[in-house]
């Protein structure tokens, strides 16, 4: 029970990664905000968490939505102490030279809207009642933060940025809110669209030295650790890769994903 009494908010939560977390969460002791984007979400996770969980349908990259999801979270459990941003798109390896201009132009302001803004807009809403708790922020990276090899040049810029982020906004609100993110590899969840859980699964399996996909729930751990006022006290402005061994090299050069 490392988040006894804990209060979070996580985006994206009504899938993959993000549910993961949610459920480790809520074993831990807490109670758990979430803005989803499917009404279809919304229902799943009242139904598996019943008043564990508030769950608001918006968009991360309205502002308006997420100080709503904030509101919410803060008026049905009293406080926040924990923001996780999630909520992310993929490109779906699309590389630069094959998209003609405006694909490209709107490929681009859709997956910065999403995984860039999302973050910032989240972590701008929570910011007050974090300061309240001295909580704390984490957001999801991924490999794609540090490497090439796992998206286009547009999903790669913006793991990048994101890790930018987490770095810059640790320094400056350093002392009163810690901030971090988890850095996943090849993970199954729905973010690879009509790809099957099969394909993506020995594809991953077949690059990365541990030998296998990670499941969204291999995860959740890290984010409860970073979570923690106690095992996460002293962390923050860091970023911990949880990537089956594939930063130290790919198992086979002859397969990419
Ligand atoms: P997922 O598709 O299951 O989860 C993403 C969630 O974000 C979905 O529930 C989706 O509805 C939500 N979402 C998308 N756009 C949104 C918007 N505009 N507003 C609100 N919600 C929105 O996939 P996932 O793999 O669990 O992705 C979670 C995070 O993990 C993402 O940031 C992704 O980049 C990151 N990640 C995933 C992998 C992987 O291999 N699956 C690897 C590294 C990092």
């Amino acid at each position: 029970m490392r988040l006894k009494e804990e209060v979070a908010l996580v985006t994206g939560g009504g899938s993959g990664i993000g549910y993961a977390v949610v459920a480790r969460f809520i074993a831990e002791g807490a109670h758990v905000g979430v803005l989803v984007k499917e009404e279809q979400d919304a229902h799943t996770l009242k139904q598996a968490f019943g008043d564990k969980v508030e769950v608001v349908v918006g968009d991360v990259r309205n502002y308006a939505d997420n100080t709503k999801a904030v509101d919410a979270t803060v008026a049905r459990f009293g406080k926040l102490d924990c923001f996780v941003g999630n909520a992310g798109i993929w490109d779906f390896m699309a590389g630069l030279e094959s998209q003609e201009v405006r694909l490209l132009e709107s490929n681009y302001r859709e997956l910065f809207d999403v995984n860039v803004k999302g973050y910032v807009l989240g972590a701008k809403a929570s910011l007050a009642a974090l300061r309240k708790s001295k909580g704390c922020m984490i957001f999801t990276a991924s490999t794609s933060s540090f490497f090439t090899g796992g998206g286009g040049p547009l999903y790669i810029a913006t793991k990048h940025a994101v890790l930018g982020f987490i770095r810059a906004l640790a320094w400056e609100l350093a002392p009163d809110i810690r901030v971090n993110g988890v850095a996943p590899g090849g993970t199954l969840t729905r973010i690879f669209g009509s790809q099957t859980a099969e394909d993506v699964s020995s594809m991953i399996a077949a690059i990365t030295p541990l030998g296998f996909a990670a499941k969204p729930e291999d995860h959740a751990g890290i984010y409860a650790l970073l979570a923690s006022r106690t095992d996460g006290k002293f962390i923050t402005g860091t970023v911990i890769l949880n990537d089956g061994g594939i930063s130290i090299g790919k198992r086979d050069k002859g397969i990419d994903i």
